[in-house]
């Protein structure tokens, strides 16, 4: 799939990128008000809505401080009782947040008839939520926002001072600093979500109803129409041809679904196949000539489902049945038998794998069409991460530019990677720690909600690196692979790699850059190296032997992803150090 079809910003140095963003300051410019100090003089007026009410607040210390004494909640008690680090405190927050949607008290789990008697049951929690033990909220669903853009959850990090054993695994949640706090939210249009209020009032929504059903119905209202936009602009994006002749010329996914579907013949051979996503019907066309018996190919796009149509027709491919449908709905447009088509196969991944991913489309399909048993290709997915050396920042190429030093523009890109994802290839010589597993999927038992994921890795220097004693880990790269495996695929086992170590796909990687870089050497160089303070952990005075990263994944609003890393330098001597969270909006 061409991702980032409807998002062509995401581009290492892109210009218009820069001036892209400063629309988007100048736009909330409005919102904004002096303070008195420093700190206060570039505060945007961001309201975090209660938890439990309708509430609005500047802060979310105010906001905590409210629900302490209106709604006998503690948020610091339970964080620090239970033991939450930053994931935790996000998981709570939506998890407390959805329970409220169904009228349930967060710590009893009650039910209600309505919201007013579930506040009026709030009381000081009794249940045992103590560190160690299983909470409710343990679920990498409540990952995924409750609500769109909560600018609650982006006030939540963790302190980033170890304390004096540099043990930075003790939990503090603390409110981010509000220029930080500025760069990575995506500030809810406000005038935008009040417009589509009025709308819904205009179109019969009834005033007399309560405040909060108000809300819940804008909410819905506005997520309902967000998602319309999003998919009309998706599905234009792909009625053009550059994409499509893009994701054609793109040797190494050619080869792959050319070899799995032409070279399982076995398969292949008197199957029906549905083509999820068909776009020009090329995979439809090798099904064809792997001998399938009949192919239905379903396109959201207007315009490509005729072209699909005509290249069949051109192609003599008479087993091809191109519909217009999105494949949710597809019995709406056509007979089709529940369960009935031996083999899925779809084009369906993204940047980072997951961007603007048709996935939970692809899933949809398995769970409905697909017979007992029958092959979905590909069946695994997997992203891989890396640690990356200068080389896969902004930098060098700033630095010497015709023998001229640029590297002010250098630098402030490197700025920006820090909460921007860049995709863009990265050299293998610039990766400098081993490559790691971060997360599989197996496309045939997954559901919807694995979708969003929270895993940790450990990178150490990669064995050519040993040589030199210092070497600096400015990111994490990530990267994902596609199987058709011997599962389904017996006689010819293939893969679709996006690897930095294999020829170049239009997947590129995406790269996460630190804010600071962290100093790393190998067990050669421990004998010259002493850490001295916690502090200095990580820096030339003391590199690390390892870095341990936690990258959640999760949905965000429709299509997009949001990536938060956590990363912690661990040094020889035991010491360890944690950067704050970043987090990433793709
Ligand atoms: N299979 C083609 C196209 C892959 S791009 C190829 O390999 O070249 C993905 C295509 O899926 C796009 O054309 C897009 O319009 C379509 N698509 C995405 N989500 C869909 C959905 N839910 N239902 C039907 N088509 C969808």
């Amino acid at each position: 799939m061409a991702s980032g079809a409807m998002d062509p910003k995401i581009a290492r140095d892109s210009e218009s990128e820069g001036e892209e963003e400063e629309e988007e300051v100048e736009e909330s410019w409005d919102d904004w008000r002096a303070g008195e100090g420093e700190d206060d003089e570039w505060a945007p007026v961001v309201s975090v809505v209660c938890l439990f009410c309708t509430e609005q607040f500047d802060s979310s210390e105010l906001l905590f401080e409210h629900c302490r004494l209106e709604h006998c909640f503690d948020f610091y008690g339970v964080v620090k009782n239970s033991g939450l680090d930053f994931y935790g405190s996000l998981k709570l927050v939506n998890y407390i947040r959805s329970q409220v949607s169904q009228n349930k008290c967060w710590s009893c789990d009650q039910a209600f008839k309505c919201d007013r008697d579930m506040l009026n049951h709030l009381h000081v929690t009794n249940t045992c939520f103590k560190k160690g033990t299983k909470f409710p909220w343990d679920n990498d669903f409540y990952l995924k926002p409750y609500l769109e853009d909560d600018p609650l959850l982006h006030s939540l990090s963790m302190d980033d001072e170890d304390d004096e054993n540099g043990n930075g695994d003790v939990a503090d949640v603390k409110l981010v600093d509000r220029k930080e706090f500025m760069n990575q939210v995506n500030f809810p249009n406000l005038e935008k979500l009040e417009d589509q209020f009025g709308k819904l009032m205009e179109n019969g929504v009834s005033e007399e109803k309560g405040e909060e059903n108000n809300l819940k119905v804008v909410r819905h209202g506005a997520a309902v129409r967000e998602r319309k936009e999003v998919d009309e602009d998706y599905f234009g994006s792909y009625s053009s041809f550059g994409i499509h002749r893009e994701m054609l010329s793109d040797k190494v996914r050619m080869d792959a679904y050319r070899d799995a579907l032409l070279n399982n013949r076995s398969l292949l051979n008197g199957a029906v196949v549905l083509d999820v996503g068909c776009g020009t019907g090329i995979l439809s066309l090798f099904a064809a000539q792997a001998g399938a018996s009949k192919v239905v190919s379903v396109e959201a796009s207007k315009k490509m489902a005729t072209v699909a149509t005509q290249i069949a027709k051109d192609n003599g491919a008479e087993v091809i049945n191109v519909v217009h449908s999105m494949v949710e709905d597809i019995e709406k447009n056509l007979q089709i038998e529940p369960k009935s088509f031996d083999i899925l196969v779809s084009e369906w991944m993204g940047y980072c794998l997951l961007y603007e991913s048709m996935l939970s489309s692809v899933l949809y399909a398995r769970d409905h069409y697909l017979k007992p048993g029958g092959a979905i290709l590909p069946d695994t997915a997997t992203i891989f991460g890396a640690g990356f050396g200068k080389g896969g920042t902004s930098m060098p190429f700033w630095e010497d530019v015709y023998g001229f030093n640029m590297s002010s523009v250098g630098k402030e890109l490197v700025q920006d990677a820090a909460r921007i994802p860049i995709v863009d290839t990265i050299g293998p010589l610039d990766i400098i720690t081993d490559s790691v597993v971060l997360h599989s999927f197996d496309l045939v038992t997954m559901q919807q909600d694995d979708m969003d994921f929270t895993s940790t890795i450990e990178l150490h220097l990669k064995p050519s690196q040993m040589m030199d004693h210092l070497n600096w880990c400015h990111g994490l790269v990530l990267w994902f692979d596609t199987d058709f495996t011997a599962r389904f695929c017996k006689e010819n086992p293939t893969i679709l790699s996006t690897s930095p170590f294999g020829p170049k796909t239009h997947w590129a990687q995406t790269i996460l850059t630190f804010r600071e870089p962290i100093a790393m050497c190998s067990e050669n160089g421990r004998s010259v190296i002493s850490s001295l303070s916690s502090k200095e952990i990580g820096t030339e005075k003391c590199p690390v032997a390892t870095v341990r990263i936690r990258v959640s994944i999760a949905r965000a609003s429709h299509r997009s992803i949001v990536v938060s890393l956590e990363a912690t330098g661990l040094g020889f001597d035991g010491k360890k150090k944690n950067w704050p969270v970043q987090i990433f909006n793709l």
